[in-house]
């Protein structure tokens, strides 16, 4: 029997599970033989009965994203049992939220080095009205500056050290 199915092993699933792998079977597209812990992980965090309930309900084309976001949350959850992918939501939009200040605030630098230029050159500080307003302390943009220094971590996160991912020094 073993040497019989050799051109034709099962998918990862049904070899996990123990089970013969027909040939209608709904995990062999996504889950094949090579990728052991792909199956490993989703079974694990979502369970394979969850797993095939989900990809019967969805279209057929629609089933490879769904397990391609379900091997993405079952991999993140395994490695942060607390927070998941919501971990790595959570530290990509504080980024996010650091990155538009530390925008805003260079921004608001560069306006008002502009209009120090501009009024400097003209023949006097009250004849612009854009630039006499920009020197009085940048106007909204400068409240960024006091919250710029760095936000603190929300948790310890694994998220944080990842060097596969975008470098800060680059
Ligand atoms: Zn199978």
């Amino acid at each position: 029997m073993a040497s019989s199915s050799y051109s034709n092993s099962p998918c990862a699933a049904c070899k996990l599970l123990r089970r013969k792998c027909m040939p209608g079977c709904i995990f062999a597209p996504y889950f094949p033989p090579e990728e052991p812990q792909k199956f490993i992980n989703v079974h694990k965090i979502f369970g394979a009965s969850n797993v095939s309930k989900l990809l019967n309900e969805i279209l057929p084309h629609q089933r490879e994203d769904a397990v391609n976001s379900l091997a993405y949350e079952a991999e993140a959850r395994m490695k942060d049992p607390v927070y998941g992918c919501v971990g790595a939501i959570s530290v990509l939009q504080r980024q996010v939220l650091r990155l538009q200040k530390e925008l805003d605030a260079t921004n608001a630098d560069l306006i008002r080095f502009t209009c120090n230029d501009m009024s400097s050159s003209l023949s006097g500080p009250g004849s612009s009205q854009f630039g006499r307003r920009m020197s009085h302390g940048g106007g909204g943009g400068g409240a960024s500056f006091n919250q710029n220094s760095g936000l603190p971590p929300p948790y310890p996160s694994p998220w944080d050290n990842n060097p596969s991912g975008d470098s800060h020094e680059s």
